[in-house]
């Protein structure tokens, strides 16, 4: 079976819309998309007053290239928010079908299957927040067609081990797509899913540069999936996603001194981690950090309310994880540079 078959049926059959610049691409008087002939004030080179390149080839190169894949297995969009809900839309028929969480996780997947009314499954996490693939695997009926896993999961922090990620993605073959969400991988100690794509064609791979890339405000992510699911999801593309600005901020971030400095962050971040667990757990009124493997720490505490409140009058905002199930005593706390991380302990310190 092909992983398309599990894909709507309207989508796989749909003519898309063909852009002035995908049917005539090169040229040197560009008169074909109703373009400014000026560049804008200010343009410093990026000519904005032309229509982007819709998979600009040089930052296709380099993500593939960075994450291990072949061109035609990835997708560039805005965020990795923008590839889940093409997935959602690719593969959910309204009112029909299903996607599959493991509460408490990442709500947009939840968020985009609504928008599309496709029902959302939900399998919770064990108690230590690991994956139970096992009560996955017996929750996949045949409405659901995207299984979400979020490896390392946000916002506990937990990864997920090669071998569950394995086991599901031979559980599936045929039923559903695995999508292995890898928005922090770059802190994690595993290596991610990628290198599995040649072996299952419905397992796909979620990356961003907002996170361990600094660029959360220039809106990249990618789908890292078989070529013919990539084919598919560009027929709904919408033709001009990836702003110049955007594409050139990304392509200096790639850089060999991009790369270098990304790479000293996320071991800065790392210590920082390892320290702030052991100093939190040090702290009264902390009941437990839970074990990351990102960017951020969740953390239980005996008064969560009067600790958000002590944090936020100091000026420093956390994320209230309080409705997410198995969190209610718990806030999700960002790793920042050493001295707002001895920021954050200075307050929780002064309150015990
Ligand atoms: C931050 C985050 C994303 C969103 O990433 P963008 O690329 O910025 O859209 C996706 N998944 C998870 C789990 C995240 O935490």
């Amino acid at each position: 079976m092909s992983v398309l078959e599990l894909a709507r049926a309207e989508i796989r059959a749909l003519v898309p819309y063909s852009s002035a610049r995908m049917e005539a691409a090169g040229g040197q008087l560009l008169l074909n998309a109703n373009e400014s002939a000026w560049a804008p004030f200010g343009d410093a080179g990026l000519d904005c007053h032309r229509y982007p390149d819709p998979q600009p080839a040089a930052l296709v190169e380099r993500l593939a290239a960075l994450y291990g894949v072949r061109r035609e297995q990835l997708l560039v969009g805005r965020g990795s928010d923008e590839a889940i809900d093409l997935l959602v839309r690719a593969f959910c028929r309204a009112g029909k079908d299903a996607i599959l969480v493991q509460p408490p996780t990442f709500g947009m997947y939840a968020v985009c299957a609504r928008v599309q009314d496709a029902a959302v499954v939900e399998v919770p996490l064990s108690v230590d927040f690991t994956v139970d693939a096992g009560a996955v695997l017996a929750a996949v009926t045949p409405a659901v067609k995207l299984v979400f896993v979020c490896a390392p999961n946000n916002p506990t922090g937990a990864g997920v081990s090669p071998e569950t990620i394995e086991r599901l993605a031979r559980g599936l073959a045929g039923r559903a797509l695995l999508v292995v969400d890898e928005a922090y991988a770059e802190f994690a100690e595993d290596a991610g899913a990628a290198a599995l794509l040649d072996r299952y064609e419905h397992l796909a791979v979620l990356r961003t540069l907002s996170k361990a890339w600094a660029l959360a405000g220039a809106r990249i992510g990618c789908l890292l999936a078989h070529a013919d699911v990539i084919a598919l999801l560009r027929r709904i593309l919408p033709p001009y996603p990836l702003p110049r600005p955007c594409v050139a901020a990304a392509m200096e971030a790639l850089s060999p001194q991009g790369q270098a400095a990304a790479h000293e962050r996320i071991e800065v971040v790392c210590t920082e981690r390892t320290q702030m667990t052991s100093a939190l757990r040090r702290l009264p009124g902390v009941r437990a950090v839970l074990p990351s493997q990102a960017n951020f720490l969740a953390v239980r505490f005996d008064d969560v309310g009067a600790v958000y409140r002590r944090l936020f009058d100091a000026g420093i905002v956390v994320r209230d994880v309080r409705r997410y199930p198995g969190l209610g005593d718990a806030l999700r706390i960002t790793l920042g540079t050493p001295e707002e991380n001895a920021r954050v302990l200075a307050v929780l310190g002064e309150g015990a």
